[in-house]
């Protein structure tokens, strides 16, 4: 770095007029130094954490360390003109996103300005992006089922609205697919989703965008986007600027999801951040506060009390781990931030079984609070069933004569894991879902061939929708499963097995 005599003796000068004059609060400042998208500013002592501050070129910078004689700020926008000696201006603003109505069906940058050529944002009312979260008192109990329209997780691993669930898996596991089918299935339901990409490759949000779009799915989305090759900060804000635009539609009494895609790379951007700004480095060199970081952003999701509305936000953070390693640093912080997490698994992905769910070691640790009761019917023993098949099908792969029940619910395990196997963008209405997994759970798929078990289950839903409709609607009514029910329903799948079997 060079130095400058006349600069450095203007300050030096600067500072012995103010030594008498007490403080003199001034909203400009000087550069001091600058490089790697941060910048040092000298004479800004007013200015606030979270701050925007303007430079030269209209470059935004945002305030980050208040030091005693000095402001590092990263810069939010292109810096090579910047220079040593270039003056700030302060803008009394803590950095906020446009909210309302105004951004359903936009997507939008960390700092809530439209990326999707369609015309600038009318909304009049701005919220800061970091915000204290609601406190034990303003919130009540996660009661409300928020249906991903998946087998496999609503029935082992219900989500409730206001919670926080995390995705994790390694690359290319079907973390995104799961995001984008829950948003997918909130359609008619009233839930307003918000879908953060952070960090990714420009290409893979415009897919799932058009994706929303065909799907409809963008009438009640909105779409936050710090792809990968934006500077860190933003990659940092995006997250916070997602919540703000969720926070918003809650406070109106209304219920939205969250995706974040995902918050490894936001721990990244941070990290990065971070280093450059000079904060002590900790454990993989993520600064001391990592965690803080995504327990305040989390924290932001959850379920109001009946005074405030009864909102609430529901939160599916996705995390990207190496080589299945859940005991990384950020998959644990964020594990035990939580309140449960769905674990992808590459081994079988590859095998076919899709979402590859590893129904073992996922849990939902608020699930069955809200779950509707015929899935709690359909699902308990579920759970169960897969386990032991698990725990046999090691056993058996050593060819040894087996006994009749061993062989039994060997069968029946392998038809429950075909059973739960679901393609992309067919999320399931949850009555479709209870028909199925209650026809598995009675027996009806034992006699059949593994490779029959999809057809099957497409027939019987379509013959039920057809001819028995008004068991489909006693279902959607009760929400539970009666004795009378139940014979039925055995009644109608055995007369489509009949059919279907000839
Ligand atoms: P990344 O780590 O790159 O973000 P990801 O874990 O988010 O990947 P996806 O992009 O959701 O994974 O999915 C990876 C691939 O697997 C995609 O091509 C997707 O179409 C396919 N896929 C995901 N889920 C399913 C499914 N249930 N059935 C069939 N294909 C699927
Ligand atoms: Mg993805």
């Amino acid at each position: 770095m060079n130095l400058r005599p006349e600069e450095i003796s203007s300050i030096i000068r600067q500072q012995i007029e103010k030594y008498k004059a007490e403080v003199e609060v001034s909203d400009v400042g000087t550069v001091i130094q600058v490089g790697d998208g941060i910048a040092r500013v000298y004479g800004l002592e007013e200015c606030m954490a979270m701050e925007l501050l303007e430079f030269p070129g209209g470059t935004m910078g945002l305030a980050l360390n208040l030091e005693e004689d000095n402001i590092g700020c990263v810069l939010l926008g292109p810096y090579s003109h910047i220079k040593e000696g270039d003056t700030v201006k302060r803008t009394g603003r803590i950095i906020s996103v446009p909210v309302g109505d105004a951004m359903i069906g936009r997507v939008v940058n960390p700092l809530g300005q439209p990326i999707d050529g369609m015309g600038s944002i009318n909304s009049d009312k701005f919220r800061p992006v970091e915000r204290i979260a609601p406190g034990v008192i303003e919130r009540k109990s996660v009661h409300q089922p928020l249906q991903t329209g998946l087998k496999a997780i609503d029935s082992l691993i219900p989500i409730g609205r206001g919670q926080r669930e995390l995705i994790l898996g390694d690359r290319q596991t079907g973390k995104t697919a799961i995001a984008v089918d829950t948003i997918i299935n909130q359609k008619g339901k009233d839930v307003i989703c918000v879908y953060v990409a952070v960090g990714q490759k420009n290409s893979t949000v415009a897919n799932v965008v058009q994706r929303l779009k065909d799907t409809g799915a963008m009438d009640y989305s909105v779409v936050v986007s710090a792809t990968a090759s934006e500077p860190a900060p933003l990659l940092y804000i995006a997250p916070f600027s997602g919540v703000a635009i969720a926070e918003e539609f809650m406070e109106q009494g209304k219920h939205v999801l969250i995706v974040y895609d995902d918050l490894s790379k936001q721990a990244s951007a941070y990290r990065e951040m971070s280093l450059l700004l000079r904060r002590p480095p900790g454990r993989e060199a993520y600064p001391g506060d990592v965690f803080n970081l995504h327990s305040r952003l989390l924290e932001r999701a959850c379920k109001l009390n009946d005074e405030l509305g009864a909102g609430s936000i529901t939160a599916l953070p996705i995390i990207e781990t190496q080589g299945g390693d859940v005991s990384a640093y950020i998959p644990t912080n964020v594990i035990s931030i939580t309140d449960g997490q769905i674990y992808l698994e590459p081994d079988l992905f590859y095998a076919g079984i899709r979402p590859a769910v590893n129904v073992g070691i996922s849990v939902s640790r608020v699930g069955g609070a809200a779950q509707i009761k015929a899935m709690k019917q359909v699902g308990g023993t579920l759970r169960l069933d897969l386990a032991q098949y698990r725990e046999l099908a090691a056993f058996a792969q050593f060819g040894s004569d087996l006994d009749k029940s061993t062989q039994a619910r060997l069968v029946r395990g392998e038809r429950m894991v075909e059973l739960l196997k679901q393609n992309q963008y067919v999320p399931m209405d949850v009555e479709d879902q209870v028909i199925s997994l209650f026809a598995g759970a009675n027996g009806f798929l034992d006699s059949l061939e593994v490779e029959q078990v999809q057809p099957f289950e497409a027939g019987l839903l379509k013959f039920i929708k057809s001819e028995k409709a008004e068991l489909r609607q006693e279902l959607s009514d009760k929400k539970e499963i009666t004795e009378d029910l139940k014979a039925k329903l055995k009644e109608a799948i055995k007369a489509f097995k009949d059919d279907f079997v000839q």
